[in-house]
């Protein structure tokens, strides 16, 4: 069985190479495809805000900790944990990261950490977009849970839960700040995709057979 330390390095490659794929997406390309235009509005994410505000900080300070291997905090650490846990963890979280690229390629300009439209902002219906509407907070989820996984850490599997719990919430303002941007259109994209996950049946086929029609601007 391999040691602790293991892991710990283990972990702090996925988390660069997934740290990467976001910085690449949201500050070097972005700033290439030239300067973004200001945001029309700016949604907050209402009661989750709380929520949200206490996992970050209490993620990253249980990752912190995982990291510093305080004695203090050793109780944390689960025991007899099956290293198959670790190891599905670093498949789910391994599986996530090319998934996030492809969608941060696809959503481009339309990305913001927070919920706003900007001008001119298109309505995306192609990619991961086609079959679901939240892609990247499946992605986030996933990618949290699998590297909770891998630290076998019960503060940083709780955070973790914590983290994705707010996800709905935040799913559902932003559609209806869609639905209120893109009226009928986004109403027909929600009968043919599922939230988070694809949808068994499609209640009518959108066009597959060209998919770049699927992408309208406002
Ligand atoms: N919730 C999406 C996107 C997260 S980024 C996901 O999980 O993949 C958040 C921004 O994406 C929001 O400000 C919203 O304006 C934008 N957005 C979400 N879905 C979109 C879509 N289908 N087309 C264009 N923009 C979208």
């Amino acid at each position: 069985m391999a040691d602790e330390s293991f892991y710990r390095i283990l972990f702090v490659v996925l988390y660069a190479l997934f740290a990467s794929v976001r910085v690449y997406y949201r500050f070097v390309k972005l700033k290439r495809t030239g300067p973004e235009k200001a945001a029309k509005e700016r949604r907050p994410f209402g009661k989750a805000e709380a929520v949200i505000s206490i996992a970050i900080v209490g993620y990253f300070g249980s990752i912190i900790l995982y990291m510093l291997n305080l004695s203090l905090f050793a109780w944390t650490q689960i025991p007899d944990y099956p290293e198959f846990g670790r190891w599905f963890g670093v498949f789910v979280a391994l599986t996530n990261i090319p998934l996030l690229a492809w969608i941060h390629r696809t959503l481009g300009r339309q990305y913001s950490p927070c919920l706003q439209i900007r001008e001119s902002h298109s309505l995306i219906m192609v990619g991961p977009y086609a079959r679901v509407r939240h892609p990247m907070y499946t992605v986030l989820t996933g990618f949290s849970l699998g590297m909770a996984l891998v630290t076998a850490n019960s503060l940083v599997i709780c955070f973790a839960i914590l983290l994705i719990i707010p996800f709905p919430f935040v799913a559902r303002k932003e559609e209806q700040m869609l639905l209120e941007t893109f009226g009928d259109k986004y109403r027909e994209y929600m009968e043919q995709t599922g939230r988070f996950f694809p949808r068994i049946s499609r209640k009518r086929e959108a066009n597959p057979s060209n998919d770049s029609e699927l992408r309208t601007d406002n």
